[in-house]
């Protein structure tokens, strides 16, 4: 048995290893990626090499990434798959595949520091080759060095978009849109949280800058609504929209583009947490996130949870709750450590300012209105909008699960993990309800999470 088992090796996991560590608990640190530093601090492959300013201060990542390969007392399992995970009688049971072998771990001590992925909303034509997320597209970026095509448009809602489109112009790309659903004025909501983080303006005005001098105007109050293919099904242009506060369009062009990389914010992965049984509780922006106490615990002892498990908040907080996970962890194995005042203090100016992000980027109702009845919801199982409103006027469901069940949305691939939220909120809408925490958070449980091969499954004990 390993001291304390870390999942996830972003920002979170990183500084949650070397708090433990430092505190001299033995770490196992276990990620799917090849390479340490989660989504933030994706790091290209060797292959590739370094892609010269996609990064905002990878002097923070590689100094924890080298801090983490330097201690003794951290393991580092790479390119490590969790797809199931149980506990029972405190002790976590998890399976790993890596190199296409299964492994299992047993720990009394779990940091689960797994991260989100972005969110998206369907609209007519998003299953289009060419359709992608913001993260999907930095990703090919940052960690493969390929610009997914020449003439983009970035869209949706959130800062995120900022480096997406900063990355995009670097990578000598074109961003012919960039597009926010929201107003520019609503970070005015929150003056004294912008006062307090200054660095993250300084980071936003980094980003700003890449794309003023390429000339590129962002827009504010406008959205994706529709995407359209070529004769060949390769995406050929996008309608963009004038909104309303509320996403309703008013006013609708046509945009010629390679790629449209549309996302609107983060979804949290709870799903190694879900597993385990840990209490899920509804954020504020309608999110399903991991229940933590001060000290990082979730609601079984033993289990700790940091970063955006626990809510979408940016590396900084991340970090910040990260190392007192991993001081957490350290304690209830035995180590003489303790979370410092100044911990809590930096943890929660940080969330200070991921609740500014909340109020500031809004997802707002409108964009049902965007689908027609034949806009496809989950991807995986072609499921459309109709098949969604045929299993409530004529089959009687009356909640999610239910039309889930009699349609299989959410039931393929992902598992729910892109469609999950948008159908809650469409079938609560279809119903005239508001969707209940269950609704969300049994759209965000999954029994498998991630696919397997099927020789693994069988293989295995
Ligand atoms: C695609 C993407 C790109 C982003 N880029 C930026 C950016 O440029 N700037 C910015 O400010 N914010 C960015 N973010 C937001 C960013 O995720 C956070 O601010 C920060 O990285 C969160 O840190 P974290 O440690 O909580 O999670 P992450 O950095 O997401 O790390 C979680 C890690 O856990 C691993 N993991 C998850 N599940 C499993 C499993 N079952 N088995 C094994 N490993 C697992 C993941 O692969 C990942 O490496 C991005 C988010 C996404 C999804």
């Amino acid at each position: 048995m390993h001291n304390v088992v870390i999942v996830g090796a972003g920002p979170a996991g990183l500084s949650a290893a070397i708090a433990a560590a430092a505190a001299g608990a033995p770490v196992l640190l276990i990620d799917n990626n090849p390479r340490l530093g989660g989504q933030y601090w994706r790091l290209a492959s060797d292959a590739v090499g370094e892609q010269g300013g996609q990064h905002y201060d990878l002097a923070t990542g590689l100094m924890l990434i080298n801090a983490v390969k330097a201690r003794k007392e951290i393991t580092v399992l790479s390119g490590a798959q969790i797809w199931s995970a149980t506990h029972k009688d405190g002790i976590n049971t998890l399976r790993v595949i890596q190199n296409g072998v299964e492994k299992i771990i047993n720990t009394a001590n779990l940091v689960l520091c797994t991260g989100a992925y972005d969110r998206t909303l369907p609209f007519p034509g998003w299953d289009i080759p060419g359709v992608m997320t913001p993260g999907g597209l930095q990703s090919l970026l940052k960690g493969h060095g390929v610009l997914a095509g020449k003439r983009v448009v970035v869209a949706g809602s959130g800062p995120f978009l900022l480096p997406v489109a900063a990355g995009v112009i670097k990578a000598g790309g074109e961003v012919v849109e960039l597009l926010e659903a929201n107003k520019s004025n609503r970070w005015l909501l929150s003056p004294f949280v912008m006062l307090e983080n200054i660095a993250k303006l300084k980071e936003a005005f980094y980003y700003i800058k890449t794309i003023s001098q390429a000339k590129v105007r962002g827009r504010f109050s406008s959205a994706v609504v529709a995407a359209y293919k070529n004769s060949e099904g390769i995406l050929e242009s996008v309608d963009v929209a004038k909104i309303s506060r509320n996403f309703k369009i008013k006013k609708v062009r046509n945009v010629k583009c390679d790629v449209a990389a549309v996302g609107w914010g983060f979804t949290a992965d709870t799903s190694i947490a879900g597993a385990l049984g840990c209490s899920q509780i509804v954020a504020k922006d309608g999110g399903v996130v991991v229940k933590t106490d001060e000290n990082q615990q979730s609601s079984i002892a033993g289990i700790f949870v940091a970063g955006e498990i626990t809510g979408i908040g940016g590396a900084e907080l991340s970090m910040a709750e990260g190392v007192i996970a991993g001081i957490s962890a350290a304690q209830f194995v035995g180590c003489k450590v303790e979370v410092l005042k100044a911990h809590r203090k930096r943890r929660a100016k940080k969330q200070r300012f991921a609740d500014a992000l909340i109020k500031s980027y809004p997802v707002k109702a409108g964009w049902i209105t965007w689908l027609n009845e034949q806009t496809l919801i989950c991807r995986c199982e072609e499921v459309s909008t109709q098949d969604l409103k045929q299993a409530i006027s004529e089959l009687g469901a009356t909640d999610s699960r239910t039309a889930k069940l009699l349609t299989r949305c959410g039931m393929g691939l992902c598992q729910g993990r892109i469609c999950g939220r948008s159908v809650v909120d469409l079938v609560a809408s279809e119903l005239n309800i508001s969707p209940t925490d269950t609704d969300r958070i049994s759209a965000a449980n999954r029994p498998i999470i991630s696919p397997i091969p099927l020789g693994v499954l069988a293989a295995g004990e």
